[in-house]
């Protein structure tokens, strides 16, 4: 390809409304034009990054044994109906009308439409397993669409969905995608991190997240890891040992002592002179739009997520102000935030986290104003059900060998999910077995976010001066920069290097502009072709320049010499 016929348009400038790098440098670098809000066209450069992942993607899970099929972007109501997601599908899901009055919606994912595919074409124990897989585009109307092509409203997704025919099938499955996932990741030149995560409401099932493990802003999960052995959770799933297991507020006497305008915690602690871990907090969320209070030792967090699990609700959101005030209204009291309890609240279910369990003699809010309980015990607070709902901290015990966690964060690019009888049991999809009996299938899902798993390799790979792409999902392998096009010499060996490589089958680039050297350079490095030969002066002396985008390392080469190289290095990689 040559530059100058490129469709490629770099910019001075960051687009103004791009928070992570991989957004402001996939924009510069002319990979990326906005068109909506969370819809971006993929310009011809993104697109050659796409489908060299596609690629990986799709030999890894042909050869883990996968077929590959393409279902309709657009899905019909009634298949969500039968699995009764038509409902709870909150506001992601993009419904439409044809022309009929029918209704519709672009396809967020596709277990409805799998099942149904399954449903029809496979009716006999004999046609079991079978892993069918697509990679096409998909719409989330996500709320708050930002970080480019990481969140997108419009992104491409590989998904794969299993049929087996008992659980120790889909467990077989499952390891087997766990393995495909691995290589596919390696194969992209990124580094992941398989990650135990939350798998929702559906009691008992198991998933595991693929995360590349970044510093940047990009990161939207917490990663809880264990130096000493392979423990590793988002915070939605992780669990560990607290290291003050067991608290004990000293209060001999059980007694409602004054408070004044202790709203904080802190305040509190201050004013009793004592510490966080024996106050027990009281929270008020909103699930599927109800209250519910969550009671949990003052020096440690709620996780959201896995409050929600255990309630068994699908939305949550902590109660906003106005609406504190209302339940205490209605509930006959005045108290404000920080004297909030569970007491008189008897409609309202309440969730402790296990360990409330443990603590003694505590401190407690009673909904009076500027009052608090003091010496209180378990006995004293009404308590529903006991669940681990505490967000984890970096430090406390490891679940599986009581060592210190650690914590990173991390983009999700792929998740591996099992799914049981979720989708076949509602939709009727069942084959049957040696003694004729139907039975419904036992379903894996399997997601790798192909662009979104294009944005992570950007933002693990890149400097102050642009991206540095891995070799094998690099648009191009290659560019090669004559300094001077006017220059005979510098530009007959440049179109020799460029023909050996391509004829090679190296993907290069030739950057003939007629640009000062300078300006070749910054879209070089900006664009992020892993290698650049540049052929200047020192071709008087038979030599160019051979420069390694990701390391900086620059060398001095014969050109003969620099093809050579340059076809080793990257067939090793391909
Ligand atoms: P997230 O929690 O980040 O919203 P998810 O759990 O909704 O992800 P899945 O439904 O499991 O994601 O989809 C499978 C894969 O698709 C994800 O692992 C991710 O790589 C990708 N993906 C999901 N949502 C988006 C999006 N809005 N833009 C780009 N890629 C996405
Ligand atoms: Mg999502």
């Amino acid at each position: 390809m040559k530059m100058s016929k490129m469709f490629v348009q770099t910019l001075r400038e960051y687009p103004s409304d791009a928070e992570v790098v991989s957004h402001k440098l996939l924009v510069r670098a002319g990979y990326i034009r906005k068109l909506s809000q969370g819809i971006y066209n993929y310009l011809p450069l993104m697109w050659r990054v796409l489908k060299k992942i596609e690629n990986i993607v799709r030999e890894e899970m042909d050869r883990a044994g996968a077929q590959e099929l393409l279902m309709p972007f657009v899905q019909p109501k009634e298949l969500w109906e039968e699995s009764g997601r038509w409902e709870v599908y909150g506001r992601e899901l993009m419904r439409l009308k044809d022309r009929h009055d029918r209704e519709m919606c672009l396809g967020p994912t596709h277990e409805e439409i799998i099942t149904a595919v399954a449903r029809d074409g496979l009716k006999s124990y004999k046609q079991l397993p079978v892993n069918l897989y697509q990679i096409q585009s998909k719409f989330r109307d996500e709320i708050r669409p930002r970080f480019g092509l990481l969140r997108g409203r419009e992104f491409i997704m590989k998904d794969a969905y299993s049929f087996d025919l008992n659980e120790e099938g889909l467990d077989k499955e499952y390891q087997n995608m766990a393995q495909a996932y691995k290589r596919i990741f390696e194969r992209c030149g990124l580094k992941t991190k398989m990650v135990q995560s939350d798998s929702g409401a559906i009691g008992g099932s198991v998933s595991h997240e693929f995360m590349v493990i970044t510093d940047t802003d990009a990161g939207e999960n917490d990663v809880f890891y264990c130096n000493d052995c392979d423990y590793s959770a988002n915070s939605n799933h992780a669990v560990s040992g607290l290291l003050e297991a067991v608290t004990d507020g000293g209060f001999t006497e059980k007694k409602i002592v004054d408070t004044p305008d202790t709203t904080t915690i802190e305040l509190l602690c201050e004013f009793l002179n004592v510490k966080p871990s024996v106050i027990l907090k009281d929270l008020v969320y909103i699930i599927d739009k109800k209250p519910v209070m969550a009671l949990i030792r003052a020096d440690k967090e709620v996780e959201e997520t896995k409050l929600m699990n255990a309630f068994g609700g699908s939305d949550i959101r902590i109660a906003t102000a106005p609406e504190i005030e209302e339940i205490m209204i209605n509930h006959g009291f005045n108290a404000a935030k920080g004297f909030i309890g569970v007491k008189g609240m008897d409609d309202i279910p309440v969730i402790a986290d296990e360990s409330v369990k443990d603590m003694k003699n505590f401190v407690v809010g009673i909904n009076e104003q500027d009052k608090h309980l003091v010496g209180a015990n378990l006995d004293d607070v009404r308590i529903d059900k006991f669940a681990d709902i505490r967000l984890v901290e970096a430090g406390e015990h490891c679940p599986q060998c009581g060592k210190p966690l650690s914590v990173t964060r991390g983009i999700e690019v792929g998740n591996i999910f099992k799914l049981g009888t979720k989708y076949s049991k509602p939709m009727n999809a069942v084959y049957l077995d040696k003694d004729g009996k139907a039975q419904p299938y036992v379903m894996g899902c399997y997601g790798i976010g192909i662009s979104r798993t294009a944005a992570a390799a950007v933002e693990a790979h890149y400097d102050e001066f642009g991206i540095k792409w891995p070799v094998a999902i690099a648009p191009y392998h290659v560019v090669v920069v004559p300094v001077n096009i006017n220059d005979e010499q510098q530009m007959s060996v440049a179109e020799k290097i460029y023909k050996d490589l391509s004829e090679a089958g190296i993907e290069v680039v030739l950057d003939d502009r007629d640009e000062r050297a300078g300006v070749k350079f910054k879209d070089a490095d900006l664009i992020g072709f892993p290698y650049r030969i540049t052929v200047g002066k020192t071709i008087s002396e038979g030599l160019v320049e051979y420069k390694v985008r990701e390391t900086g390392a620059q060398e001095k080469y014969t050109p003969e010499d620099a093809v050579k190289n340059l076809i080793n290095s990257i067939k090793a990689v391909l």
